[in-house]
């Protein structure tokens, strides 16, 4: 399929126009042509052929035409034009935090700055002080920004490690040879971010599970390809690396191959004041030179020898150790929130503004999952380029979800929004506009470059509004694209708890926000969560597991997460400030 070439180069000339300044609605089609692509269940030649490029939601007669000129030739004359004018590499340099078209467009012109390396060598040297609107301080950011960029080419995010995990582990599975597989590292510990890929594999037949691994369709280069080892680099350049172990020895392996390698020197400390040995083989107690096999079948078993109690593996890092491994005493181990107690989704968007379904498509995907509820809360008025919906349109918006309520009997549509928070805390609805809601989610989506004071008085206020019921994704985080912006995140934890406010941990993968670091400090600090998909799209819903990751990670109990209740407690929970 030729979907993903096309929407990317679509892509690419949308931000190739922004940087010569075109007009806002040409670059926006680009935009919007290229996402709608991307998107496609079916493959654009067959729908060339069938004569129904146009059917396509954004794709006029212009883009028609230069998908056709693609499908021909392999090529789009107007996009090696642009490439021609500007350098590709500066496309890079665009995506830098704080940096954007304008800035990309002013260093190219004035330094010749043509990629990141570029960039960075130029921001070191102080040769972009003294450019139009260039500060110290945007200097820095930019510096930080080119770090952030770095990182996420170097990481992918969660939900992409978990799809080329599982598309791996299908196809593995169909082996015979295969007894259990399971993808381990930081990928079973469900970290934000994911440098690569460890498979463990059971089987008593190595050789033929390596050989299959390395013949797989995804495979681009075979990095290594042992008797028990094997390591490949996948078409999308991740690399991915299998190991097979005999069974017995099954849960060690597993609980080595986990990690975090922190855990696992704690481990191996425990192991030793008992006069024991723990590594990928098993558990062993020693005794001079003599040791004894006393575990290593199951994961269970090795921590039940080391007087543990089964720890999941989203708590095998650093950050509760003082529960995990207390000085004296037992291990403190939370029931940790599951995906099975969510009862609904609070955050999810539809066709009203830049959602792709509408409220009745999203409620039904809702209600095939068996949740209870769904609210359904478009961006507000100002934010334009997100479709946000006008005061009129949210009356007709209310009557259809009233309308679709009233053939419901186990299931309710909540009449939500996501409403922007201006530079000053201010809301962009009334009073009386946001009395109406069911439900009203705060967030910010401009001025991320606010100082730490101003940033936190803004989320304050806005937490404190008597109608605010969520802060969405209280960071701001994009992974790989933005750095957090500068929040006192104790401050709000408490101005929420208060308020009777949630904090929403935004399930989205390239968001993860509240992250597990954050939702751990902010557990302690008394807040309250909300887990929420932010879907614009059915197919979004379930990136719920993800937010219940992070949960976990944090340490959090069914007990301090909105959307655990059941509708009636969740309108007593809410209604009560
Ligand atoms: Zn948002
Ligand atoms: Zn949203």
């Amino acid at each position: 399929m030729k979907n993903q070439v096309i929407a990317e180069i679509f892509q690419r000339m949308g931000a190739l126009l922004e940087m010569k300044d075109e007009n806002v609605f040409r670059i926006r089609s680009y935009y919007k042509a290229a996402e709608n692509i991307a998107n496609l269940a079916e493959d654009i030649e067959t729908i060339r052929r069938d004569k129904r490029l146009s059917e396509i939601p954004g794709i006029g007669k212009t883009l028609e035409e230069k998908i056709t000129e693609f499908l021909d030739t392999g090529k789009i004359a107007a996009y090696d034009n642009l490439t021609q004018e500007i350098p590709e590499s500066l496309l890079q340099v665009m995506a830098i935090p704080s940096v954007g078209p304008k800035k990309a467009k002013l260093f190219f012109t004035k330094l010749k700055v043509k990629d990141i390396d570029g960039l960075e060598k130029a921001a070191i040297q102080g040769q972009l002080l003294g450019l139009e609107g260039i500060r110290e301080k945007t200097i820095e950011k930019i510096l930080s920004g080119i770090k952030v960029v770095r990182q996420g080419n170097a990481r992918m995010n969660l939900g992409t490690a978990t799809d080329v995990a599982q598309a791996i582990v299908a196809q593995l599975k169909k082996l015979p040879q295969v007894k259990q597989i399971i993808p381990a590292g930081s990928l079973r510990r469900s970290k934000e971010t994911v440098r690569d890929i460890d498979i463990l594999v059971d089987s008593h037949d190595p050789q033929k599970v390596m050989d299959a691994f390395v013949h797989l369709p995804q495979v681009k280069t075979i990095n290594g390809h042992g008797a028990t080892k094997s390591s490949i680099l996948t078409k999308d350049n991740i690399q991915v690396d299998l190991r097979v172990v005999e069974p017995k020895s099954f849960g060690a392996a597993l609980l080595y191959f986990t990690g975090s390698t922190n855990f696992n020197v704690k481990l191996r400390q425990i192991a030793i004041r008992k006069g024991m040995k723990v590594n990928e083989y098993g558990v062993f107690a020693v005794n001079g030179d003599k040791e004894k096999l006393l575990a290593a079948k199951t994961e269970k078993e090795c921590f039940a020898v080391l007087d543990l109690p089964f720890i999941p593996p989203e708590l095998r890092e650093d950050m509760g150790e003082r529960f995990l491994f207390p000085d004296n005493g037992q291990a403190r181990i939370p029931k940790l929130i599951e995906l099975a107690d969510i009862k609904g989704d609070l955050h999810v968007h539809s066709n009203y503004s830049d959602g792709q379904n509408t409220i009745y498509e999203m409620a039904e995907a809702c209600r095939a999952k068996g949740y209870e509820y769904v609210a359904i809360c478009d961006h507000s008025y100002k934010l334009r380029v997100a479709g946000g919906v006008s005061p009129e349109n949210l009356k007709k918006k209310r009557k259809e979800i009233e309308y679709l309520n009233k053939k419901y009997k186990n299931f309710r549509i909540l009449f939500g929004t996501e409403v922007e928070i201006d530079m000053n805390g201010n809301l962009d609805y009334n009073e009386k506009i946001l009395g109406e809601f069911d439900i009203v989610i705060g967030a910010v989506h401009s001025g991320f470059d606010q100082p730490r004071e101003k940033m936190t008085a803004r989320l304050l206020k806005a937490c404190r509004n008597q109608h605010v019921n969520i802060i969405a994704h209280p960071t701001g985080v994009h992974l790989g694209k933005r750095a957090p912006y500068d929040v006192d995140l104790k401050a709000l934890c408490h101005a929420a708890q208060e308020a009777n406010t949630f904090l929403e941990i935004n399930s989205f993968p390239i968001r993860l926000d509240l992250n597990s670091n954050n939702v751990f400090f902010a557990k302690q600090e008394g807040a309250h969560f909300s887990i929420n998909t932010d879907s614009h799209h059915t197919d979004h819903l379930e990136y719920m597991k993800f937010g219940v990751a992070m949960a976990r990670r944090g340490w959090v109990e069914k007990k301090q997460v909105l959307n655990t209740l059941s509708l009636d407690e969740l309108y007593k929970k809410i209604n009560k400030r």
